[in-house]
C-alpha cells in the first residue's frame, strides 16, 4: 500500500514518523475518515471543513488547501487502485522535541498522514439488511466531542464491551439521555418522524448527519432534534446511526429489546437508499 507523509508518496513500511510526535505522546491530533464509492470521494468537502473547524479549535496550524487535500486523496485512490473504500486522514501538532504540556512554537510543522483502506462491498454490506444491536453504556468521553481528536480509548472500550456481550455497538448516555454510539450519530423514528440530538459540544457534528438531514427535509420528511431516552429508543418505530463508513445503518435491538418489529425499518432503508444515491452524486 502507498501512504501519505508529509508531503511524500512511500511505502508503508517506510512511513516513519517520530517518536516525540504529538499525535504520539498526547493524543494531540485531529483526524477524518471518509468514504470511497465507484473510485469517488464522498462529501469531500464537508470533512475539509470539519477538519479546520477541529484544528481551530485546537490552534493547530499548517492546514493545507482544499485543492491540495484533493490531489491527495485522489492520488492515494489511484494509487492504490481503491474502488470502495475508506481513507483516513490525521494531521498532528508534529515533533515538539522533548516532552511537554504546552504547545510548541507556532510554526512548528504538523505531521500529515494519509492512506486507505479497501472494503470492497462497502455499500452492499449485509448488516444493513439484518440491522444491528447496541448496549447502552456511560458516556465517559470529554466535553468537547465536537473535536474530531484520535483520544478514542473510551470508543474503543466501548465497543470490546459491547462485543464481549455479544451485541455490535455501544449507544452513550449521559444525564439519562443518548448523546451519540461510539463512532457515529444516532436516531430514532417515531410516528414517521425522525429524532435526533441536537447540536453542540456534547456530540461530533457528523458529515453524514447534516447531509441525511437535508436529504430527509427535501423529502418532506419531519425532523425533531432533541435528546431521547434509552426507553424512548426501545418503544420507538426504528432507529438507526449514521457514519462516513457505515453510511445508514439500521439499529434493531437496544439493551436486549427489540425496536420496533426487531427488523430494519422503511424509514431507515429508504433513507439508506436516498443517502447513497444522494452522496454518490456530489462524489469528487
Ligand atoms: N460520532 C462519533 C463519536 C464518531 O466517531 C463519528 C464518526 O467517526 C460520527 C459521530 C459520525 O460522523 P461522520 O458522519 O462525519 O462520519
Amino acid at each position: 500500500r502507498t501512504v501519505y507523509l508529509n508531503g511524500e508518496y512511500l511505502p508503508e513500511e517506510e512511513a516513519k514518523i517520530s517518536v516525540f510526535d504529538r499525535g504520539f505522546v498526547m493524543g494531540d491530533a485531529v483526524y477524518e475518515v471518509t468514504s470511497v464509492l465507484g473510485g469517488q470521494i464522498l462529501e469531500f468537502e464537508g470533512h475539509m471543513a470539519r477538519l479546520q473547524r477541529s484544528m481551530d479549535a485546537l490552534e493547530m496550524t499548517g492546514n493545507l488547501s482544499r485543492d491540495e487535500w484533493l490531489e491527495i486523496h485522489r492520488e492515494l485512490v489511484a494509487r492504490n487502485g481503491i474502488d470502495e473504500g475508506l481513507i483516513y486522514l490525521q494531521v498532528s501538532r508534529g515533533n515538539a522535541g522533548d516532552r511537554d504540556f504546552h504547545y510548541p512554537p507556532a510554526g512548528t510543522p504538523p505531521t500529515i498522514v494519509l492512506y486507505t483502506q479497501a472494503k470492497p462491498g462497502l455499500a452492499d454490506d449485509p448488516k444493513a439488511q439484518k440491522g444491528i444491536k447496541v448496549v447502552s453504556m456511560p458516556d465517559l468521553r470529554w466535553h468537547r466531542r465536537d473535536i474530531k481528536t484520535v483520544q478514542l480509548l473510551y470508543p474503543s472500550m466501548a465497543k470490546m464491551a459491547a462485543e464481549k456481550a455479544g451485541k455490535d455497538d455501544a449507544w452513550f448516555v449521559e444525564d439519562g439521555f443518548v448523546t451519540e454510539g461510539s463512532s457515529n450519530n444516532t436516531y430514532i423514528v417515531k410516528g414517521g418522524k425522525i429524532i435526533t440530538r441536537q447540536l453542540s459540544h456534547d456530540i461530533l457534528h457528523g458529515i453524514t448527519r447534516a447531509s441525511l438531514l437535508k436529504y430527509a427535509a427535501e423529502s418532506q420528511m419531519e425532523i425533531e432534534e432533541r435528546p431521547y431516552t434509552i426507553e424512548e429508543a426501545q418503544q420507538a418505530d426504528e432507529a438507526f446511526y449514521t457514519s462516513a463508513s457505515a453510511f445508514v445503518m439500521p439499529v434493531v435491538e437496544v439493551d436486549g429489546v427489540a425496536v420496533g418489529s426487531g427488523k430494519p425499518g422503511p424509514v431507515a432503508l429508504r433513507l439508506r437508499e436516498i443517502y447513497l444515491d444522494e452522496s454518490r452524486k456530489s462524489a469528487l
